[in-house]
């Protein structure tokens, strides 16, 4: 059966769905042609290059430094995928819309109400010590959405969970605009959500059944 695969070093920059000063004035375009043409291509380069290396290391048969291209790939390879997220789940300011029906069904479900989802979603992201993500997954296993923060993002920590909304808060994402003042920055990166594509994520996500047991 044929099927799709990025070969080792294949990746791609993705280019930004929206102008660089569509965010604006939640997020400058100064800042965003830097997080986006500095800093996100170069997970992406460091991804291809760690694919390589590990492709010449398997036809060498030298797993000498692999604990240093694992680390690599875990590092670059995070930072491409919830970059690549990240993009498209903003939009313009008054274009995002509102939750979705599928996308507010669930987070009722699971969280009670959707402001005490948002609420969770930005005290999470406010504590995350230094560089990390807050992530809204949906999890195929437990078959409900989780909020998750990774520290850096090499260390997601639930395996497994699907990322539906992802918020970038390490200090490249936001000190420009904002400086120290990283909840000023997620109370108003609210306003960029692109509650389509959340809710795309989510049927996407859903289409997995992966049970516990079989
Ligand atoms: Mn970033």
């Amino acid at each position: 059966m044929p099927y799709y695969m990025i070969p080792p070093g294949g990746h791609q920059l993705p280019p930004l769905p929206y102008p660089y000063n569509a965010l604006e004035p939640v997020i400058s375009s100064t800042l965003l042609r830097l997080h986006h043409d500095r800093h996100h291509k170069s997970y992406v380069e460091g991804l291809n290059k760690t694919e390589l290396k590990l492709a010449e290391a398997r036809q060498n048969r030298d797993f000498s430094l692999v604990k240093h291209w694992e680390r690599e790939l875990a590092f670059h390879g995070s930072g491409h995928i919830l970059h690549s997220i990240f993009w498209t789940v903003m939009a313009p300011v008054g274009t995002g819309g509102e939750p979705q029906t599928n996308t507010l069904n669930m987070i009722n479900a699971y969280f009670g109400s959707f402001p005490a989802f948002r609420e969770q979603f930005s005290k999470a992201a406010a504590d995350i010590e230094a560089s990390g993500w807050a992530v809204l997954i949906w999890h195929p296993t437990w078959r409900h959405m989780e909020i998750l923060t990774a520290e850096k993002h090499q260390n997601l920590t639930q395996w497994g969970g699907i990322p539906l909304l992802v918020l970038d808060v390490w200090e490249h994402a936001y000190y420009l605009d904002y400086q120290y003042r990283r909840a000023d920055y997620i109370e108003e990166w609210w306003k960029l959500v692109n509650w389509s594509q959340v809710e795309n994520r989510l049927l996407w996500a859903l289409q997995a059944q992966i049970p516990l047991y079989t």
